[in-house]
Protein backbone atom coordinates (compact mmCIF):
# COMPACT_ATOMS: atom_id res chain seq x y z
CA UNK A 1 0.00 0.00 0.00
CA UNK A 2 1.30 3.51 -0.76
CA UNK A 3 1.57 5.54 2.86
CA UNK A 4 -1.25 7.61 3.94
CA UNK A 5 -2.03 9.80 6.54
CA UNK A 6 -4.19 8.89 9.72
CA UNK A 7 -6.73 12.16 9.24
CA UNK A 8 -7.12 11.14 5.16
CA UNK A 9 -7.60 7.83 6.12
CA UNK A 10 -10.23 9.03 8.64
CA UNK A 11 -11.91 10.95 5.74
CA UNK A 12 -11.79 8.01 3.69
CA UNK A 13 -13.13 5.64 6.33
CA UNK A 14 -16.09 8.17 6.89
CA UNK A 15 -14.93 8.70 10.75
CA UNK A 16 -13.12 10.59 13.01
CA UNK A 17 -9.92 11.14 14.53
CA UNK A 18 -10.21 10.63 18.33
CA UNK A 19 -6.71 10.14 18.91
CA UNK A 20 -3.10 10.17 17.73
CA UNK A 21 -1.50 12.30 15.65
CA UNK A 22 -3.34 13.46 12.21
CA UNK A 23 -0.33 13.48 10.39
CA UNK A 24 1.18 9.96 11.70
CA UNK A 25 1.83 7.65 8.68
CA UNK A 26 0.05 4.20 8.44
CA UNK A 27 1.73 1.73 5.79
CA UNK A 28 -0.95 -0.86 5.53
CA UNK A 29 -4.49 -1.86 6.95
CA UNK A 30 -5.44 -5.26 8.28
CA UNK A 31 -8.47 -6.61 9.83
CA UNK A 32 -6.46 -9.44 10.89
CA UNK A 33 -3.89 -9.47 13.83
CA UNK A 34 -1.29 -11.96 12.11
CA UNK A 35 -0.85 -9.77 9.16
CA UNK A 36 0.17 -6.85 11.02
CA UNK A 37 3.17 -4.49 9.81
CA UNK A 38 4.83 -1.92 11.86
CA UNK A 39 3.11 1.02 10.91
CA UNK A 40 -0.25 -0.72 10.27
CA UNK A 41 -3.50 0.48 10.45
CA UNK A 42 -5.60 -2.29 12.49
CA UNK A 43 -9.54 -2.58 11.59
CA UNK A 44 -11.52 -3.99 14.26
CA UNK A 45 -14.11 -6.27 13.06
CA UNK A 46 -17.65 -6.63 14.57
CA UNK A 47 -19.38 -9.20 12.99
CA UNK A 48 -17.80 -12.22 13.02
CA UNK A 49 -17.29 -14.73 15.85
CA UNK A 50 -14.96 -12.29 17.66
CA UNK A 51 -15.22 -8.48 18.08
CA UNK A 52 -12.23 -7.42 16.83
CA UNK A 53 -12.03 -4.83 19.93
CA UNK A 54 -11.16 -7.47 21.96
CA UNK A 55 -7.81 -7.60 20.04
CA UNK A 56 -6.52 -3.70 20.25
CA UNK A 57 -3.74 -4.49 22.73
CA UNK A 58 -2.66 -7.72 20.77
CA UNK A 59 -2.69 -5.35 17.54
CA UNK A 60 -0.61 -2.52 19.12
CA UNK A 61 2.16 -4.92 20.26
CA UNK A 62 2.34 -6.78 16.72
CA UNK A 63 2.97 -3.38 15.14
CA UNK A 64 -0.25 -1.42 14.67
CA UNK A 65 -0.03 2.71 15.32
CA UNK A 66 -3.65 3.02 15.15
CA UNK A 67 -7.09 1.18 15.01
CA UNK A 68 -10.36 1.98 13.33
CA UNK A 69 -13.19 0.99 16.10
CA UNK A 70 -17.08 1.42 16.00
CA UNK A 71 -16.82 1.40 19.51
CA UNK A 72 -15.01 3.51 21.87
CA UNK A 73 -15.99 2.42 25.37
CA UNK A 74 -14.68 -0.96 24.58
CA UNK A 75 -10.84 0.92 23.57
CA UNK A 76 -8.63 -0.65 26.56
CA UNK A 77 -6.28 1.06 28.80
CA UNK A 78 -2.56 0.79 27.91
CA UNK A 79 -2.60 1.63 24.40
CA UNK A 80 0.35 2.66 23.73
CA UNK A 81 1.54 6.67 23.58
CA UNK A 82 0.02 8.12 20.66
CA UNK A 83 -1.75 5.26 19.24
CA UNK A 84 -4.54 6.75 16.69
CA UNK A 85 -8.10 6.32 17.51
CA UNK A 86 -10.64 6.55 14.04
CA UNK A 87 -14.30 6.17 14.99
CA UNK A 88 -16.56 4.75 12.58
CA UNK A 89 -20.31 3.71 12.74
CA UNK A 90 -19.45 0.38 11.09
CA UNK A 91 -15.54 -0.82 10.81
CA UNK A 92 -16.15 -3.41 7.81
CA UNK A 93 -18.08 -0.73 6.08
CA UNK A 94 -15.09 1.32 6.75
CA UNK A 95 -12.40 -1.09 5.66
CA UNK A 96 -14.48 -1.32 2.32
CA UNK A 97 -14.43 3.05 1.79
CA UNK A 98 -10.65 2.71 2.49
CA UNK A 99 -10.05 0.27 -0.16
CA UNK A 100 -12.49 1.57 -2.39
CA UNK A 101 -10.84 5.60 -1.97
CA UNK A 102 -7.11 3.95 -2.53
CA UNK A 103 -8.39 2.02 -5.64
CA UNK A 104 -9.75 5.36 -7.28
CA UNK A 105 -6.13 6.56 -6.44
CA UNK A 106 -4.55 4.20 -8.40
CA UNK A 107 -4.25 5.01 -12.51
CA UNK A 108 -3.09 1.26 -13.00
CA UNK A 109 -5.90 -1.42 -15.29
CA UNK A 110 -7.77 -3.27 -12.42
CA UNK A 111 -8.73 -6.69 -14.49
CA UNK A 112 -11.83 -8.37 -12.72
CA UNK A 113 -12.45 -12.23 -13.09
CA UNK A 114 -15.86 -13.61 -11.78
CA UNK A 115 -18.28 -16.74 -12.70
CA UNK A 116 -19.38 -19.76 -11.47
CA UNK A 117 -16.00 -21.82 -12.27
CA UNK A 118 -12.59 -21.17 -13.18
CA UNK A 119 -12.23 -17.86 -11.74
CA UNK A 120 -8.87 -18.73 -9.88
CA UNK A 121 -8.00 -20.66 -12.54
CA UNK A 122 -8.50 -17.59 -15.08
CA UNK A 123 -7.09 -14.63 -12.65
CA UNK A 124 -3.59 -16.81 -12.38
CA UNK A 125 -3.68 -17.65 -16.09
CA UNK A 126 -3.92 -13.84 -16.80
CA UNK A 127 -1.65 -12.77 -13.61
CA UNK A 128 1.32 -15.32 -15.43
CA UNK A 129 0.96 -13.90 -18.76
CA UNK A 130 0.59 -9.82 -17.74
CA UNK A 131 3.68 -10.78 -15.37
CA UNK A 132 5.73 -12.00 -18.00
CA UNK A 133 5.81 -8.22 -18.85
CA UNK A 134 4.69 -6.09 -16.40
CA UNK A 135 4.55 -6.13 -12.25
CA UNK A 136 1.42 -7.62 -11.65
CA UNK A 137 -0.75 -7.76 -8.65
CA UNK A 138 -2.81 -10.62 -8.52
CA UNK A 139 -5.42 -11.85 -5.91
CA UNK A 140 -3.69 -14.03 -2.89
CA UNK A 141 -5.32 -17.97 -3.31
CA UNK A 142 -8.90 -17.25 -3.16
CA UNK A 143 -9.66 -14.00 -1.19
CA UNK A 144 -12.84 -13.11 -3.48
CA UNK A 145 -15.23 -11.73 -0.89
CA UNK A 146 -16.47 -8.98 0.96
CA UNK A 147 -13.22 -8.90 2.66
CA UNK A 148 -10.63 -9.92 0.60
CA UNK A 149 -11.48 -8.02 -2.04
CA UNK A 150 -10.88 -4.81 -0.32
CA UNK A 151 -7.90 -6.38 1.43
CA UNK A 152 -6.40 -7.45 -2.26
CA UNK A 153 -6.64 -3.52 -3.03
CA UNK A 154 -5.29 -2.71 -0.35
CA UNK A 155 -2.14 -4.79 -0.90
CA UNK A 156 -1.54 -3.03 -4.79
CA UNK A 157 1.74 -1.22 -4.55
CA UNK A 158 2.73 1.69 -6.36
CA UNK A 159 5.13 -0.14 -8.19
CA UNK A 160 2.78 -2.53 -9.72
CA UNK A 161 1.61 -1.79 -13.40
CA UNK A 162 -1.69 -4.06 -13.48
CA UNK A 163 -4.08 -5.90 -10.80
CA UNK A 164 -5.89 -8.83 -11.02
CA UNK A 165 -9.04 -9.71 -8.68
CA UNK A 166 -11.19 -12.48 -7.88
CA UNK A 167 -14.66 -11.51 -7.63
CA UNK A 168 -16.66 -14.56 -5.61
CA UNK A 169 -20.14 -14.76 -4.94
CA UNK A 170 -22.92 -16.85 -3.04
CA UNK A 171 -25.68 -14.80 -2.97
CA UNK A 172 -27.25 -12.08 -5.09
CA UNK A 173 -25.61 -7.93 -4.71
CA UNK A 174 -22.14 -9.54 -3.46
CA UNK A 175 -21.16 -8.93 -6.87
CA UNK A 176 -22.31 -5.55 -7.11
CA UNK A 177 -20.79 -4.59 -3.56
CA UNK A 178 -17.31 -5.76 -4.17
CA UNK A 179 -17.40 -4.28 -7.81
CA UNK A 180 -18.18 -1.42 -6.83
CA UNK A 181 -14.89 -0.95 -5.13
CA UNK A 182 -12.88 -2.43 -7.71
CA UNK A 183 -14.08 -0.60 -10.47
CA UNK A 184 -12.71 -2.70 -13.08
CA UNK A 185 -11.28 -1.44 -16.88
CA UNK A 186 -11.55 -4.76 -17.55
CA UNK A 187 -13.44 -7.89 -17.10
CA UNK A 188 -14.02 -11.25 -16.92
CA UNK A 189 -17.13 -13.96 -16.58
CA UNK A 190 -15.72 -16.82 -16.48
CA UNK A 191 -18.79 -19.42 -16.45
CA UNK A 192 -22.37 -19.11 -15.22
CA UNK A 193 -23.24 -23.06 -13.99
CA UNK A 194 -24.69 -24.95 -11.06
CA UNK A 195 -22.67 -23.98 -8.26
CA UNK A 196 -24.62 -22.46 -5.55
CA UNK A 197 -27.80 -23.30 -6.87
CA UNK A 198 -29.02 -23.32 -3.29
CA UNK A 199 -29.25 -20.08 -3.10
CA UNK A 200 -30.01 -18.79 -6.31
CA UNK A 201 -32.71 -21.18 -7.86
CA UNK A 202 -32.10 -20.94 -11.44
CA UNK A 203 -28.98 -19.93 -13.66
CA UNK A 204 -30.58 -17.00 -15.18
CA UNK A 205 -30.60 -15.56 -11.10
CA UNK A 206 -27.05 -16.87 -11.20
CA UNK A 207 -26.06 -14.79 -14.76
CA UNK A 208 -28.14 -11.97 -13.42
CA UNK A 209 -25.80 -11.79 -10.25
CA UNK A 210 -22.79 -11.93 -12.22
CA UNK A 211 -23.41 -9.54 -14.08
CA UNK A 212 -23.86 -7.06 -11.53
CA UNK A 213 -20.26 -6.75 -12.34
CA UNK A 214 -21.13 -4.76 -15.85
CA UNK A 215 -22.18 -1.79 -14.48
CA UNK A 216 -19.40 -0.89 -12.57
CA UNK A 217 -16.71 -1.78 -15.47
CA UNK A 218 -15.37 1.63 -17.33
CA UNK A 219 -17.34 2.17 -19.78
CA UNK A 220 -14.47 2.74 -22.22
CA UNK A 221 -12.93 -0.49 -20.91
CA UNK A 222 -13.49 -4.41 -22.40
CA UNK A 223 -16.01 -7.03 -21.03
CA UNK A 224 -14.75 -10.54 -21.92
CA UNK A 225 -17.48 -12.85 -22.11
CA UNK A 226 -17.25 -16.61 -22.15
CA UNK A 227 -19.46 -17.38 -25.27
CA UNK A 228 -20.43 -21.11 -24.42
CA UNK A 229 -22.02 -20.44 -21.75
CA UNK A 230 -25.71 -19.79 -23.37
CA UNK A 231 -26.54 -17.74 -20.25
CA UNK A 232 -23.66 -15.24 -20.68
CA UNK A 233 -25.11 -14.12 -24.20
CA UNK A 234 -28.43 -13.39 -21.74
CA UNK A 235 -27.03 -10.19 -20.14
CA UNK A 236 -24.65 -7.92 -22.87
CA UNK A 237 -26.84 -5.04 -22.78
CA UNK A 238 -25.99 -4.44 -19.54
CA UNK A 239 -22.92 -2.96 -20.26
CA UNK A 240 -22.71 -0.08 -22.84
CA UNK A 241 -19.42 -0.86 -23.75
CA UNK A 242 -17.13 -3.11 -25.64
CA UNK A 243 -18.28 -6.84 -25.18
CA UNK A 244 -15.90 -9.36 -26.37
CA UNK A 245 -16.85 -12.88 -26.47
CA UNK A 246 -14.04 -15.70 -25.85
CA UNK A 247 -14.91 -19.66 -27.46
CA UNK A 248 -13.50 -23.26 -27.72
CA UNK A 249 -16.57 -24.24 -30.22
CA UNK A 250 -16.79 -21.35 -33.09
CA UNK A 251 -15.79 -18.02 -34.27
CA UNK A 252 -16.57 -15.85 -31.56
CA UNK A 253 -14.56 -12.41 -30.92
CA UNK A 254 -11.77 -14.29 -30.10
CA UNK A 255 -11.82 -18.29 -30.01
CA UNK A 256 -9.85 -21.51 -30.34
CA UNK A 257 -9.29 -24.39 -33.36
CA UNK A 258 -7.68 -27.20 -34.23
CA UNK A 259 -7.27 -28.05 -30.18
CA UNK A 260 -4.85 -30.96 -29.69
CA UNK A 261 -4.08 -32.40 -26.35
CA UNK A 262 -0.49 -34.06 -25.69
CA UNK A 263 0.61 -35.32 -22.57
CA UNK A 264 2.82 -31.99 -22.32
CA UNK A 265 -0.82 -29.93 -22.25
CA UNK A 266 -2.98 -28.71 -24.67
CA UNK A 267 -2.08 -27.25 -28.08
CA UNK A 268 -4.04 -25.16 -30.57
CA UNK A 269 -4.80 -22.27 -33.09
CA UNK A 270 -5.98 -18.52 -31.53
CA UNK A 271 -7.92 -16.85 -34.35
CA UNK A 272 -9.63 -13.46 -34.92
CA UNK A 273 -12.67 -12.03 -36.99
CA UNK A 274 -9.78 -9.90 -38.58
CA UNK A 275 -7.72 -13.60 -39.85
CA UNK A 276 -5.30 -13.35 -37.73
CA UNK A 277 -4.38 -16.58 -36.57
CA UNK A 278 -1.32 -18.11 -34.17
CA UNK A 279 -0.24 -21.33 -32.37
CA UNK A 280 -0.38 -21.37 -28.76
CA UNK A 281 0.83 -24.13 -26.55
CA UNK A 282 -0.47 -24.58 -22.65
CA UNK A 283 1.15 -26.99 -20.22
CA UNK A 284 -2.49 -27.68 -18.70
CA UNK A 285 -5.20 -30.58 -19.75
CA UNK A 286 -8.46 -30.08 -20.52
CA UNK A 287 -10.73 -28.07 -23.52
CA UNK A 288 -11.33 -25.87 -20.46
CA UNK A 289 -7.69 -24.61 -19.70
CA UNK A 290 -7.81 -23.70 -23.49
CA UNK A 291 -10.70 -21.90 -22.95
CA UNK A 292 -9.57 -20.39 -19.85
CA UNK A 293 -6.76 -19.04 -21.48
CA UNK A 294 -8.43 -17.29 -23.83
CA UNK A 295 -9.40 -13.86 -21.75
CA UNK A 296 -5.41 -13.48 -20.62
CA UNK A 297 -4.79 -13.94 -24.43
CA UNK A 298 -7.20 -11.19 -25.16
CA UNK A 299 -5.97 -8.84 -22.60
CA UNK A 300 -2.78 -9.36 -23.12
CA UNK A 301 -2.98 -8.13 -26.74
CA UNK A 302 -5.13 -5.15 -25.28
CA UNK A 303 -2.39 -4.17 -22.70
CA UNK A 304 0.22 -4.18 -25.70
CA UNK A 305 1.98 -7.33 -25.59
CA UNK A 306 3.11 -9.26 -28.82
CA UNK A 307 2.15 -12.78 -29.44
CA UNK A 308 5.46 -13.63 -29.19
CA UNK A 309 5.48 -12.79 -25.75
CA UNK A 310 2.10 -14.13 -25.21
CA UNK A 311 2.93 -17.39 -26.55
CA UNK A 312 6.14 -17.83 -24.45
CA UNK A 313 4.30 -16.56 -21.23
CA UNK A 314 1.55 -19.38 -22.27
CA UNK A 315 3.99 -22.22 -22.36
CA UNK A 316 5.33 -21.66 -18.99
CA UNK A 317 2.31 -21.58 -17.21
CA UNK A 318 1.25 -23.19 -13.94
CA UNK A 319 -1.99 -23.32 -11.55
CA UNK A 320 -2.12 -23.77 -7.53
CA UNK A 321 -2.10 -26.63 -5.90
CA UNK A 322 -4.91 -29.44 -6.55
CA UNK A 323 -6.04 -27.88 -9.57
CA UNK A 324 -5.44 -31.69 -12.34
CA UNK A 325 -1.92 -31.29 -10.13
CA UNK A 326 -0.31 -34.56 -11.08
CA UNK A 327 1.34 -35.89 -7.80
CA UNK A 328 3.86 -38.90 -8.33
CA UNK A 329 4.49 -41.42 -5.53
CA UNK A 330 6.81 -43.12 -4.14
CA UNK A 331 5.12 -46.53 -4.60
CA UNK A 332 4.75 -45.38 -8.64
CA UNK A 333 1.12 -44.29 -8.95
CA UNK A 334 -0.06 -41.54 -10.26
CA UNK A 335 -2.59 -38.92 -8.99
CA UNK A 336 -4.25 -36.60 -10.22
CA UNK A 337 -5.55 -34.02 -7.75
CA UNK A 338 -8.29 -31.82 -8.60
CA UNK A 339 -9.75 -32.18 -4.87
CA UNK A 340 -9.53 -28.11 -4.31
CA UNK A 341 -13.50 -27.97 -5.38
CA UNK A 342 -16.26 -29.56 -7.74
CA UNK A 343 -19.63 -28.80 -9.17
CA UNK A 344 -21.35 -30.89 -12.04
CA UNK A 345 -19.53 -29.17 -15.00
CA UNK A 346 -15.94 -29.15 -13.61
CA UNK A 347 -16.38 -32.83 -12.92
CA UNK A 348 -17.45 -33.47 -15.89
CA UNK A 349 -13.86 -31.49 -17.22
CA UNK A 350 -12.07 -33.23 -14.85
CA UNK A 351 -13.36 -36.88 -15.85
CA UNK A 352 -13.31 -36.29 -19.31
CA UNK A 353 -9.51 -34.92 -19.84
CA UNK A 354 -8.62 -37.59 -16.88
CA UNK A 355 -10.40 -40.07 -20.28
CA UNK A 356 -8.12 -38.72 -22.68
CA UNK A 357 -4.61 -38.68 -20.94
CA UNK A 358 -1.95 -41.94 -19.73
CA UNK A 359 -3.31 -44.29 -22.03
CA UNK A 360 -0.46 -46.35 -20.59
CA UNK A 361 -2.53 -46.80 -17.11
CA UNK A 362 -5.24 -48.42 -15.62
CA UNK A 363 -7.26 -44.98 -14.66
CA UNK A 364 -9.09 -45.17 -11.90
CA UNK A 365 -11.84 -42.19 -10.89
CA UNK A 366 -12.19 -41.70 -7.10
CA UNK A 367 -14.97 -39.13 -6.97
CA UNK A 368 -16.74 -37.46 -3.54
CA UNK A 369 -20.20 -35.55 -2.76
CA UNK A 370 -20.64 -32.57 -4.41
CA UNK A 371 -21.93 -29.79 -1.94
CA UNK A 372 -24.25 -27.19 -2.09
CA UNK A 373 -26.87 -28.04 -4.88
CA UNK A 374 -29.79 -27.58 -3.73
CA UNK A 375 -32.74 -29.29 -4.77
CA UNK A 376 -31.14 -30.79 -8.19
CA UNK A 377 -27.90 -32.86 -6.22
CA UNK A 378 -29.33 -36.54 -6.51
CA UNK A 379 -30.03 -35.30 -10.45
CA UNK A 380 -26.82 -33.42 -10.62
CA UNK A 381 -24.57 -36.53 -8.83
CA UNK A 382 -26.67 -38.95 -11.75
CA UNK A 383 -25.51 -36.53 -14.64
CA UNK A 384 -22.25 -37.06 -13.34
CA UNK A 385 -22.55 -40.57 -12.81
CA UNK A 386 -24.14 -40.75 -16.74
CA UNK A 387 -20.87 -38.53 -18.47
CA UNK A 388 -18.91 -41.40 -16.41
CA UNK A 389 -20.77 -43.83 -17.75
CA UNK A 390 -20.38 -42.99 -21.28
CA UNK A 391 -16.73 -42.96 -21.17
CA UNK A 392 -16.61 -46.34 -18.77
CA UNK A 393 -14.07 -48.12 -21.23
CA UNK A 394 -11.85 -45.78 -20.45
CA UNK A 395 -11.93 -46.20 -16.89
CA UNK A 396 -10.79 -49.47 -14.38
CA UNK A 397 -12.72 -48.69 -11.41
CA UNK A 398 -15.11 -45.95 -10.33
CA UNK A 399 -14.43 -45.45 -6.38
CA UNK A 400 -17.32 -43.26 -5.06
CA UNK A 401 -17.11 -41.67 -1.29
CA UNK A 402 -19.67 -39.68 0.99
CA UNK A 403 -23.44 -39.78 1.01
CA UNK A 404 -24.69 -38.23 -2.53
CA UNK A 405 -22.00 -39.90 -4.78
CA UNK A 406 -23.74 -43.07 -4.23
CA UNK A 407 -26.07 -41.60 -6.79
CA UNK A 408 -22.98 -41.12 -9.48
CA UNK A 409 -22.13 -44.65 -8.51
CA UNK A 410 -26.05 -46.25 -8.69
CA UNK A 411 -25.73 -44.43 -12.54
CA UNK A 412 -22.17 -46.14 -13.58
CA UNK A 413 -22.38 -49.19 -15.31
CA UNK A 414 -19.28 -50.45 -15.20
CA UNK A 415 -16.58 -51.93 -12.00
CA UNK A 416 -17.51 -49.70 -9.36
CA UNK A 417 -17.29 -49.59 -5.58
CA UNK A 418 -18.93 -47.19 -3.05
CA UNK A 419 -17.76 -46.26 0.53
CA UNK A 420 -19.44 -43.39 3.25
CA UNK A 421 -15.97 -43.00 4.87
CA UNK A 422 -12.13 -42.48 2.88
CA UNK A 423 -11.36 -45.04 5.12
CA UNK A 424 -12.87 -47.51 3.57
CA UNK A 425 -12.39 -45.85 0.07
CA UNK A 426 -8.14 -45.76 0.88
CA UNK A 427 -8.32 -49.78 2.69
CA UNK A 428 -10.09 -50.65 -1.02
CA UNK A 429 -7.24 -48.61 -2.54
CA UNK A 430 -4.35 -49.71 -1.14
CA UNK A 431 -3.79 -52.97 -3.85
CA UNK A 432 -4.25 -50.35 -6.49
CA UNK A 433 -1.18 -48.23 -5.01
CA UNK A 434 1.25 -49.00 -7.91
CA UNK A 435 2.67 -47.79 -11.32
CA UNK A 436 0.30 -49.55 -13.45
CA UNK A 437 -2.48 -47.32 -12.21
CA UNK A 438 -3.30 -43.43 -12.51
CA UNK A 439 -6.35 -42.07 -9.91
CA UNK A 440 -8.11 -38.98 -10.33
CA UNK A 441 -9.19 -37.38 -7.05
CA UNK A 442 -12.31 -35.01 -6.73
CA UNK A 443 -14.97 -33.66 -4.47
CA UNK A 444 -16.41 -30.79 -3.24
CA UNK A 445 -13.52 -29.31 -0.80
CA UNK A 446 -15.63 -30.11 2.11
CA UNK A 447 -14.78 -33.91 1.48
CA UNK A 448 -11.09 -32.95 1.79
CA UNK A 449 -10.19 -35.58 -0.85
CA UNK A 450 -6.88 -35.07 -0.89
CA UNK A 451 -6.02 -36.61 2.59
CA UNK A 452 -7.07 -40.00 0.54
CA UNK A 453 -3.01 -39.32 -1.50
CA UNK A 454 -1.42 -38.97 1.90
CA UNK A 455 -3.40 -41.73 3.61
CA UNK A 456 -2.63 -43.96 0.78
CA UNK A 457 0.57 -43.19 0.60
CA UNK A 458 1.47 -43.61 4.20
CA UNK A 459 -0.02 -47.10 4.97
CA UNK A 460 2.76 -49.31 4.54
P1 LIG B 1 -14.17 -20.87 -6.16
O1 LIG B 1 -15.61 -20.46 -6.28
O2 LIG B 1 -13.96 -22.02 -5.22
O3 LIG B 1 -13.25 -19.73 -5.90
P2 LIG B 1 -13.19 -20.79 -8.86
O4 LIG B 1 -14.29 -20.17 -9.65
O5 LIG B 1 -12.07 -19.93 -8.45
O6 LIG B 1 -13.78 -21.52 -7.59
P3 LIG B 1 -11.25 -22.64 -9.89
O7 LIG B 1 -10.69 -22.83 -8.55
O8 LIG B 1 -10.45 -21.92 -10.90
O9 LIG B 1 -12.68 -21.99 -9.77
O10 LIG B 1 -11.66 -24.04 -10.53
C1 LIG B 1 -12.53 -24.94 -9.83
C2 LIG B 1 -12.57 -26.27 -10.56
O11 LIG B 1 -13.17 -26.13 -11.84
C3 LIG B 1 -11.20 -26.87 -10.81
O12 LIG B 1 -11.34 -28.25 -10.63
C4 LIG B 1 -10.92 -26.55 -12.28
O13 LIG B 1 -10.08 -27.51 -12.89
C5 LIG B 1 -12.32 -26.62 -12.88
N1 LIG B 1 -12.50 -25.73 -14.02
C6 LIG B 1 -11.87 -24.56 -14.24
N2 LIG B 1 -12.34 -23.97 -15.36
C7 LIG B 1 -13.30 -24.78 -15.86
C8 LIG B 1 -14.16 -24.73 -17.01
N3 LIG B 1 -14.10 -23.72 -17.87
N4 LIG B 1 -15.03 -25.75 -17.19
C9 LIG B 1 -15.08 -26.77 -16.32
N5 LIG B 1 -14.30 -26.89 -15.24
C10 LIG B 1 -13.42 -25.91 -14.99
MG1 LIG C 1 -11.47 -19.31 -6.61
Amino acid sequence: MKPIALEHAAIKAEGMVRAGDPGLLLQAVHFDTRQLIDGSLFVALTGGARDGHDFLLQAAEQGAVAAVISDESKVPQGLPQGFGLILVNDTLRAFQKLAAAYRKELTIPHIAVTGSIGKTTVKDIIAHVLGSHYSVYKTYKNLNNHLGVPYSLLQIEASHQAAVLELGMNHAGEIDLIASLTKPEISVITYIGDSHMEFFGTREKIALAKAELLPHTSPDGLVLLNGDSEYLRMIAHLYPGKIAYYSVEGPADIWAEDILSTDDGMQFTVCFPTGERFVAALPLYGTHSVLNALPAIAIAMRLGMSVEQITDALSTVKLSAMRFEQVTSAHGALYISDAYNASPASMEAAIGTFAELFPNRKKVLVLGDMYELGAESDAMHIQVGAYANALRDRFSLLVTVGEHSRHISETYEGQKLHFATKAEAVAALLSLRNEQHAFLLKASRGMELWTVISDLENLS
